[in-house]
Order: structure tokens, then sequence, then C-alpha cells
């Protein structure tokens, strides 16, 4: 086999990962997948399930502020575990340095074009795959019951009319009168109409089983953990596996999430990744269930319908990996929506989970080549909005291999930005 025919090896089959594999096979580029887990466990199937476009980054101004005044507190939905450790340290700064609004500005700009592309990408992908993950192209609720937070709400539709996204607001007994499932306590929403939700736990497995039925080679389990990347002067050129297996490859995507940060390390690119723990509980049984997914805003939990499910999810806890769960944050989940939801207490719970977001310390996703090891691509650092950014991402890394350069190109999303280690 030619050099230039070895398949690219993408390591990470979460989203981001298979979203690249697909965009390269439609390029005609042989490509393997390799993951250290099962593609059912990760992020990327245990998320919100909120495709929202235009999202804006975490780094909004005033949140480094309130996460500190939260950071002792075990029931906020942003905490932080304080512990001694000099990168979460470094972390934290670069990332209370970006909590300001030119920064938070430039990042919606990129970000409302990316959504845009997005939205094209997953209408393409559901057509062409067939995947039945109950997708609800029906928008977005921000949902309030504080009518001081819904004016609050409705300012936020000032920053993304610009860039061409429409949104309403409606009051508590318009809400109710299309969603019975809302209780007399819901002040009102914000309803975000260029969104949608689904199931993404269907999505996943829907897109895995097109890849291979298309002939992309998928590996999964400890067997394909890959233990480093294998760079020569300024060029990739394979990975070692953590069972010491040599693969070698002159293209390399690495797509490992949370997980990146080390694995970037063996190439010499820095990547500040800190994870950002979040739950979810889902329901089954209720007698009402909203129609529309979305957010409750004084408490940051999203709810979405999934089929005849009804799944809570948030919370943002930045603590070490692995570390056991808490368990009162699932407990959380429920409380957090009883006030505004009816019949709530009727559902049974019958599922839980727990995993990891992605985060840069400046709120933005990493995706590009890397000028010294040449051949490795980085697409990674999505923090909340790595499901909905999936396809676009998959398309520019395509894009990025195939044709040299990405089709939208910024410094806000440069993969070297951060430098080299140490
Ligand atoms: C509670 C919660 C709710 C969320 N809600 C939403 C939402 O509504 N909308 C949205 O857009 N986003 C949401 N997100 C964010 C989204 O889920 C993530 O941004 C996205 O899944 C990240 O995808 P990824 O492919 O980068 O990483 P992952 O899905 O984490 O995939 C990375 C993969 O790499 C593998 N890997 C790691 N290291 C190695 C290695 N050494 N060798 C081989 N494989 C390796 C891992 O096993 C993993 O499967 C949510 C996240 C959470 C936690």
């Amino acid at each position: 086999m030619k050099a230039r025919e070895r398949p690219v090896l993408i390591i990470g089959g979460g989203i981001i990962g298979l979203s690249a594999a697909r965009a390269l096979h439609r390029r005609g580029v042989p490509c393997t997948i390799l993951d250290q887990e099962p593609i059912r466990d990760g992020a990327s199937c245990g998320n919100a399930g909120l495709i929202v476009y235009g999202h804006p980054p975490l780094t909004r101004p005033g949140v480094s502020v309130q996460g500190l005044k939260w950071m002792f507190d075990r029931k906020s939905p942003l905490y932080i575990r304080p512990r001694l450790d000099g990168d979460l340290a470094r972390w934290l700064l670069t990332f209370h340095r970006h909590c300001r609004k030119p920064h938070f500005e430039a990042c919606l700009a990129v970000l409302a074009h990316l959504g845009w592309e997005t939205a094209r990408a997953f209408d393409e992908i559901l057509e062409d795959a067939a995947i039945d993950c109950d997708w609800r192209p029906t928008g977005w609720l921000d949902v309030c019951l504080e009518a001081k937070n819904l004016d609050a709400a409705e300012h936020e539709i000032d920053h993304l009319a610009p860039h061409g996204y429409t949104a309403e607001r409606l009051d508590g007994d318009a809400l109710r009168s299309t969603d019975a499932a809302f209780g007399e306590a819901v002040a009102g929403a914000i309803r975000w109409n260029q969104s949608a939700t689904m199931d993404p736990m269907a999505f996943m497995a829907g897109l895995r089983r097109s890849l291979v039925a298309d002939g992309v080679t998928i590996r999964e389990g400890t067997d394909a953990g890959v233990e480093r990347l294998l760079v020569e002067h300024d060029r990739v050129v394979g990975v070692v596996l953590a069972t010491g297996e040599v693969l070698h490859a002159d293209r390399v995507v690495l797509a490992a999430g949370t997980w990146s940060g080390p694995l970037a390390a063996t190439a010499g690119v820095d990547v500040p990744m800190q994870a950002a723990r979040g739950y979810h509980r889902e329901l089954t049984g209720l007698s009402n269930v909203p129609s529309v997914g979305g957010v409750f805003r004084e408490t940051f939990i999203a709810f979405t319908p999934m089929f005849d499910r009804l799944r809570l999810a948030g919370t943002l806890e930045i603590t070490d990996l692995g570390r056991p769960w808490t368990r009162s944050r699932l407990e959380n989940l429920t409380r957090a929506a009883r006030p505004y939801l009816e019949d709530l207490e009727a559902g049974e719970v019958t599922a839980e989970w727990a995993g990891y977001r992605p985060c840069t310390p400046d709120g933005m996703p990493m995706i590009g080549e890397i000028p010294w090891a040449r051949g490795l691509v980085v697409a990674t650092g999505h923090a909340m909005m790595g499901m909905t950014l999936g396809p676009i991402t998959g398309r520019l890394v395509a894009e990025i291999l195939c044709d040299g350069a990405p089709s939208i190109e910024s410094p806000l999303l440069d993969a070297a930005r951060f430098g080299r280690v140490g």
C-alpha cells in the first residue's frame, strides 16, 4: 500500500470523530476510528440532545465571577471542585480573562456562522443516513419562572438577531395553551426558532451504522486505546496503542474529547482542557411531556423529549476525571425541574448517567492542523455545544485534510493557539 493510501486514523468515536469519518468518507478518503470505550457511553450519547444553532460560548461576561461565588456550593449548577492543581489554576485564570464582552461578541459571530452551516450538515446527514432519532426541528424554549428573568432572556435575542436567528416571547398562558406540561408557576418562555432536539444516543447509533455500512473501520474497546502520537521531524507518522501496537498513518485526527490534552502533548501541542462533568436522568410514564425541549432558566437544567422519555440534563462540575458521581446532583435534576413541570412525580426514573464536556479556557473549540506536526488535525474542545457543532466540525476536518484549508477560518478556532507544551 502506498503511503498516501493509508487510512486516516481518527482518535475518538464521539460525535466529532464520527462526523469527521463521515465527511472524509464522502470525499473518498478511507478512515479508521479508534476508541478506547464502546461508542455508547460517552458525552456524545448522554448529552441533552439540544441542537442549538448559534449557541453562545461558556465564556460569557460575568460567568467567572458567578462561578467563584458558587465554587463551594455543591447544589449550584456550576461547581468547581477545589483542588491543588497548577493546570486548573492556569485554566481558571485564562477563563476569567476571556469572560469579557468583546471576546463574547467575537465568539458569537463565529459560532453563529458555524450554526447555520451545521444546520445544513444535519439536514444532509439525517436525509442521507435515514437516522431515526426523534428529530424535532421545532426550536428550543428558554423557560422562566420569574418575569424579570424572562425580560433578561428576551434581551438575549439582541445578540443573535444580527446573525439572522429569530425568537419570540411567550407568556405563561400562551406557552401552556400549546404545551400543557408547563405548570402555573411558569412566567413564560423565549422560543428560539432555528434549533432542534433529538435522542443523541439514537443519532450516534444511526451514524455509526451508516459508517459501518459504508466500509469505515471502527475499532473500540481497550485494545483500541491510543497511548501516544508518533511524530517525526515536523510530521505525524502514526499512533502507538496502549497494547504497544504501532499503527502508521500520514494523517491523524485527534478527537478524543476531554482526554485530548495528554495525547496532544505527545506531539508538543498544548490543549489546556478541563473536564466539566454533567449528569442526566430519564423519566418515563409521564402523562404530560413537553413537545419542545429547552432549558429551565433559573436552574440551568435542560429538558428534552426523546421518544417516550423525558431527559433532564445539566450541571457543570469541573472535576478530575474518574471521580465518583455526586449522587445528589442526580436528585437535583428532578428537584430543579419540579417547579416548571406538571405531573413530574408520576414519572419513573429509567436511566441515570454522567459524562464529561471538553472545555477550553477561552470557550471555543480547537479545529485545525498543527504547523509543527503536519498531518495532525486537532478537533476538540466543544464544551456544551459539541453535539450541535459535530457535523460542521467533521466537514472542516475533511476540508483541511483534502483541500489544505477549512472553508471557515478564524483565529478563535485555531488548534495551535495555545502554543507548544511547556
Ligand atoms: C450533561 C451534558 C449535556 C450536554 N448537552 C448538550 C446539548 O444539548 N447540545 C450540545 O450540542 N452539546 C451538549 N453537550 C456537549 C456534548 O455532549 C460534547 O461537547 C460532545 O459530545 C463532545 O464530543 P467529542 O466527540 O469531542 O467527545 P466525546 O463524545 O467525549 O468522545 C471522545 C471519545 O474519545 C475516546 N477516547 C478518549 N481518549 C482516547 C484514547 N486515548 N484512545 C482512543 N479513544 C479515546 C473516548 O472514549 C470518547 O468516546 C452536553 C454534554 C453533557 C456532559
